[in-house]
């Protein structure tokens, strides 16, 4: 079942989320939801804070096709299986040099803003089986489970933009942030 997407301004995206014990049926069909919801937006990346839960629960698919440096260039990531379903996502290593490249957000509609990732993170997880799972990811796909795992943490990615780019973006934040706290998702 498609969930509405909360936009900046609610508090559901301020929220820590909670670990989850295990994985059962209900936060299953959670996940199958948010993958829903998550595909019907054409996002990269979903965390339940954005449908309004508090699970630590995120997924994230990076399609084939944009797994690369370079158009038509090597995946960087062949190994890693298409959507993560994480929850209680940990990074537990970064490495790889940062990169400073726009961001965008599901809960932030038009709005894209340069932001740092380390370039390659080892995240453990438990998966969609309730199994411990650890993997290396690089590229885009590192940026998007880093920045999934930060709305966990109620962090948003315009936290991260450098004071000078922040300005720019302050009138639009104002407006979507008066939307967004309207809105009861
Ligand atoms: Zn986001």
């Amino acid at each position: 079942m498609k969930r509405e997407i909360v936009i900046f301004g609610h508090p559901a995206l301020r929220k820590r989320a909670t670990g989850v014990d295990c994985v059962d049926a209900a936060r299953k069909r959670l996940a199958d939801d948010m993958l829903e919801t998550m595909y019907e937006a054409n996002g990269l990346g979903l965390a339940a804070q954005q449908v309004d839960e508090t699970h630590s629960l995120c997924v994230v698919d990076v399609p084939a096709e944009l797994d690369v440096l370079l158009p038509d260039g090597p995946r960087l990531n062949p190994a890693v299986v298409m959507p993560l379903i994480m929850f209680n996502p940990e990074i537990v290593a970064r490495a790889g040099s940062e990169a400073l490249t726009d961001e965008g957000c599901l809960s932030f509609p038009k709005m894209y803003a340069p932001v740092l990732r380390a370039g390659v993170v080892t995240v453990r997880f438990l998966n969609f089986r309730g199994q411990v799972q650890t993997c290396e990811v690089r590229g885009l796909m590192a940026r998007a489970v880093q920045h999934e795992i930060d709305h966990l943490a109620g962090v948003l990615f315009v936290d991260h933009v450098a004071a000078a780019d922040r300005e720019a973006l302050d009138a639009q934040l104002k407006e979507m942030e008066r939307l967004g706290r309207g809105k009861t998702g």
